[in-house]
């Protein structure tokens, strides 16, 4: 037999912590869901959910085998009439989700998209039912999970009854863990799930129905096979399932609601309330600062900004060695927040411990000190063909280039080692097989993370692409193909600058060199070329500096050395940025277009090299150059730094 893990503190949105009762009740043995024994529970969940959730009567339910998505899906499918409309509220990922749907399923769609923060407009939802009068359901999320929102439903529903709609509302992780009453908001369909608030286990979801609404259901032509809301429901009704459904998760779900009615369901809305006001207590005391305004969270999930210095992985990695799981943002808010929910089997321990172990970490003395300069990862662009240096980089990757005997890859790892870097991404391509078994050692000295670019023949924009998911916190972005002195390293993350180029004063432009265009601190614009960078530059800087318009500021060039150091919070810009790129079918051009774009609206800064030594190996004549003129520089005298005087760009 397999060993039991060590219990978990969940603090995700579901699945949750259960009870002890919830998780014995999986072994009740195995039985045939064709037989009465499976009738019986079946019978006596639907009873049950009805008495948590529906109290007055008026509504009856379908059961789904399938997460809560599924049960969403159903009501897609199953609710809006052949000809007609849809109308959804999307203030958050799930109310894409629902607009994803409709989507798929072909129906026409009307969409108000709102500000993660935001309530939606009351006053947009009547002008949309007034004007289309062919929308037919309106689709709301009660709690939208990836924020904490509660979404105004009492409103909403009074809009949709006025206007004789269909009111469908995701409650999945409302349900058990706010205030809701269905009939008193006019919902027609309420979709929900076992695992989140009810406190079962994840497998089964649920349609809680207006009685009217099935009639209606009935008579639209399904479109799905296992999704038919009208389908499950006729079976359920005769005490029976279409399909074969979990049937230990069954026996979960039966114990969680014996559970949830015994403590009541404003008994457990109290008790997660007092949990959500323990955790935010604690928050602010530490300084944490909350994505959402108060008057608009949930009792079940607080949203809050990543601290400084910090980036997802650290602390859910520092928080997990003590057995807390907290949660990450989705999409958009990747790598700016993170998630601590309070739904399920939690103790006061449990919450007092968490705080304990989330203090200390926020409070380490190595982490506040080097709080905005701790860039701990970096990523390196390995994949590239070289194609400039072909009869050589058809044997070797540049990488593997030797100078002076050592390869530039050992050189790049000899550097990181002696600065604040703990985990390096490589993304490889071409010949990845000679570098890999190079990199073994470093695994001994970084957290290690391979990445392979199909596309390395393309523009380099496809490996910055490909290592998108580790664009999260503090990043250092190098290309693999640079001689340079530890010390430029060093001097790029120590600057003070959170976001930061290392610029090249001294060097002869010969239209092949990647050009930073700088306007007064900040690095405005990026190029190989040099009109277009210093256009760019000025009327970006124009465009910023309103206060003086006609202020001409000189644009200082200077070539970029090849690393970027970049502050977490311009990684979802950045990504996003890739994204777009992509999804033009640019895959042919170079990361830096992409990091202009990203210049126009965020504040990087450079670093000068002041003459130390370094070169971007592109030609043949580099390599002989870094051997006669940069490596007596490097190797010579380690301690005393050297100074390449008289050096100019390329011949
Ligand atoms: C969790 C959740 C879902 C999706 O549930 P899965 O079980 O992951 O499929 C849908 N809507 C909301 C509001 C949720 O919180």
């Amino acid at each position: 037999m397999q060993e039991p893990f060590e219990r978990m503190v969940l603090l995700n949105p579901g699945p949750v912590v259960v009870s002890e009762k919830v998780r014995k009740a999986l072994l009740r043995g195995d039985i045939c869901h064709r037989e009465e024994e499976f009738s019986r529970i079946l019978k006596r969940v639907r009873q049950m959910l009805l008495a948590a959730f529906t109290p007055g009567g008026g509504y009856t339910s379908a059961i789904l085998t399938g997460s809560g998505t599924a049960a969403m899906e159903s009501s897609i499918a199953s609710s809006v009439g052949e000809g007609k409309a849809i109308l959804i509220i999307n203030n958050g990922v799930y109310g894409e989700r629902f607009s994803r749907m409709a989507s798929i399923y072909g129906h026409r769609k009307f969409e108000l998209v709102y500000d993660w923060r935001k309530l939606p407009d009351p006053g947009d939802i009547e002008k949309a039912l007034r004007e289309h009068p062919e929308i037919q359901v309106v689709a709301l999320v009660h709690h939208e999970t990836s924020t904490g929102l509660i979404n105004p439903v009492r409103e909403i529903g009074k809009i949709a009854k006025k206007y004789g709609k269909v009111f469908l509302l995701d409650s999945i992780s409302g349900l058990g863990g706010e205030e809701l009453d269905l009939e008193g908001c006019n919902v027609d369909l309420c979709v929900g799930s076992a695992n989140k608030c009810i406190q079962g286990l994840p497998g089964l979801s649920f349609v809680l129905i207006k009685k009217e609404e099935m009639e209606r259901l009935k008579k639209i032509p399904p479109r799905s096979m296992y999704l038919h809301i009208p389908t499950l429901w006729e079976s359920q009704e005769k005490g029976t399932v279409p399909f074969t459904p979990s049937i230990p998760i069954f026996y979960a779900l039966e114990a969680a609601l014996e559970e949830l009615l015994e403590e009541g369901v404003q008994g457990r809305i109290a008790r997660y309330r007092k949990a959500a006001e323990i955790l935010r207590s604690g928050f602010r005391e530490m300084g944490l600062k909350p994505y959402l305004p108060e008057k608009l969270l949930s009792n079940t999930i607080t949203t809050l900004y990543l601290p400084t210095g910090f980036d997802y992985q650290t602390l859910h990695d520092g928080l997990k060695e003590s057995r807390f799981v907290i949660y990450a943002g989705q999409e958009r808010l990747k790598g700016e927040i993170f998630r601590v929910a309070n739904m399920g089997e939690l103790t006061r321990k449990d919450l007092e411990g968490f705080l304990g172990c989330l203090r200390k970490i926020v409070s380490r003395p190595s982490a506040s000190s080097k709080a905005g300069r701790s860039t701990v990862r970096a990523i390196i662009l390995a994949a590239g063909v070289g194609k400039r240096l072909m009869p050589i980089t058809g044997q070797r990757p540049k990488c593997l280039i030797e100078i002076g005997g050592k390869t530039l890859l050992d050189r790049y790892l000899e550097s990181l080692k002696e600065s604040s870097i703990t985990e390096v991404t490589f993304v490889l391509g071409h010949l990845k097989e000679m570098i890999l078994p190079r990199l073994k050692e470093a695994e001994n000295t970084f957290k290690t993370h391979y990445i392979y670019n199909e596309n390395y023949t393309r523009g380099s924009i496809t490996s910055l692409w490909e290592a998108r998911e580790r664009l999260q916190g503090d990043v250092l972005i190098m290309d693999a193909d640079v001689l340079f002195h530890p010390t430029l390293l060093k001097r790029l993350l120590e600057s003070p600058k959170k976001s930061c180029f290392l610029l090249e004063e001294d060097f002869t432009d010969t239209g092949e060199e990647m050009k930073l265009f700088v306007q007064g601190e900040r690095v405005a614009a990026i190029s190989k070329n040099a009109e277009f960078g210093i256009q760019n530059a000025e009327s970006r800087t124009r465009q910023s500096a309103l206060r003086n318009p006609h202020s001409a500021i000189r644009t200082l060039i200077g070539e970029g050395v090849g690393f970027l150091k970049l502050a977490g919070e311009y990684c979802p810009q950045l990504r996003n940025t890739l994204e777009d790129f992509i999804r033009e079918g640019r895959l042919d051009a170079e990361y830096e277009e992409a990091l202009d774009r990203l210049l126009s609206c965020c504040e990087v800064g450079y670093e000068p090299v002041d003459g130390l030594p370094w070169i971007e190996i592109d030609f043949e004549e580099d390599i002989q150059r870094a051997e006669k003129d940069i490596l007596p520089m490097l190797d010579g005298n380690k301690g005393e730094l050297s100074h390449k005087k008289g050096l100019k760009g390329r011949p």
